[in-house]
């Protein structure tokens, strides 16, 4: 008997436990799209979520996901094939192609009655995990660190790029005292006054910057890297695998996400492409819950820094997955990507 592989979604709504602000636009929870693949009885999960300000919504996803065919292939084996017609389908939409790989992902490893880790010859590993300050008031933003430290987060990252950086970095070094990096999240305008400011973050501890410069200004950001006794990282500069060559030269790193990467195939394409390039990897996250989370937690080992705090910042997970454990991330010991659909 003849069977195929079947595709269903639903639409969700994440709920943050605080508002989330970015350049003062709040939002208390984000939109995901949850997606099964079901083969032979077995279920693989995926997630596709979409910050407003990448230009995907639930719409577009399920706009996506309904113009896939998935009679024309015989089994979820044939990854590469599969992966490669979803991709041909429509250029972008990022986010529903992630969601489709995560589920395949752990479809094909549940099958094989194995770990993602495994799959792809790596191991999980429990590491240290940043959690993220948003940016905010210098108060809110010294709250939210005394907050992370009660969830029991070992490592900031705080997100500067307003007109009071220096203010925000004194305050929040009062009460922090422990490893820390910085994403200016392209708020950063001058070149000189952006190294005087990272050669004061390195002198207070800081690990990385991410992002200093408008995605675009590379050439500004390739100044900065020259000259900088941090590593710089980029993370808006840099989607796909195809973005690497373009800018390798201006950044020391990058920051692998999943939502950008259009899922965990090629994100470990561009961990191993960074790696051949002598480049830093972060593995990081959007507002995600713990499936998607859980998956790229699979790839920590490959990673310098690890910035997966997304479950840890709402309160309606559909999902069990990783945990927070002294302050590292601990994937269950269950094959697939390592979530359990929560009851
Ligand atoms: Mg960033």
């Amino acid at each position: 008997m003849f069977v195929s592989i079947s595709l269903s979604y639903y639409p969700f709504q994440l709920q943050f436990s605080h508002p989330f602000t970015v350049s003062g636009n709040s939002r208390t929870h984000t939109p995901i799209v949850i997606i099964q693949l079901e083969f032979e009885g077995v279920t693989g999960y995926g997630e596709c979520t979409m910050p407003p300000y990448l230009g995907e919504s639930q719409e577009t996803v399920i706009n996506f996901l309904n113009g896939i065919d998935l009679k024309q292939f015989d089994s979820p084996f044939e990854i590469d094939n599969l992966l490669h017609y979803i991709d041909e389908l429509q250029e972008g939409n990022n986010a529903a192609k992630a969601g489709f790989d995560i589920a395949l992902h752990d479809l094909i490893c549940k099958l094989k009655a194995t770990t993602l880790a495994n799959y792809y010859n790596t191991h999980r590993s429990d590491k240290q995990s940043s959690f993220t300050i948003g940016i905010d008031t210098p108060d809110k933003m010294v709250e939210k660190t005394i907050e992370a430290m009660e969830i029991g987060f070992k490592v900031l990252k705080v997100k500067l790029g307003s007109d009071n950086d220096q203010e925000i970095m004194k305050r929040i070094l009062e009460v922090w005292n422990g490893p820390f990096s910085i994403d200016a999240n392209q708020g950063w305008k001058t070149k000189e006054s952006a190294l005087d400011f990272v050669h004061y973050l390195k002198d207070e501890g800081a690990s990385f910057v991410e992002q200093p410069f408008s995605k675009n200004d590379l050439s500004k950001s390739a100044w900065l890297t020259e000259r900088s006794p941090l590593p710089i990282i980029a993370d808006e500069s840099c989607k796909r695998l195809i973005d690497i060559d373009r800018i390798a030269s201006s950044f020391h790193g990058i920051n692998v996400k999943l939502m950008k990467s259009t899922g965990l195939r090629e994100a470990y394409q561009m961990i191993g492409e960074a790696r051949k390039r002598k480049m830093k990897v972060v593995t990081g996250c959007m507002a995600e819950s713990s499936c998607a989370v859980t998956a790229m937690a699979n790839f920590a080992s490959l990673a310098d820094w690890v910035d997966l705090d997304g479950p840890f910042l709402i309160t309606n997970d559909p999902f069990d997955g990783v945990q927070l454990i002294d302050g590292k991330l601990k994937i269950p010991e269950i094959n697939g990507i390592g979530v359990e659909r929560k009851a």
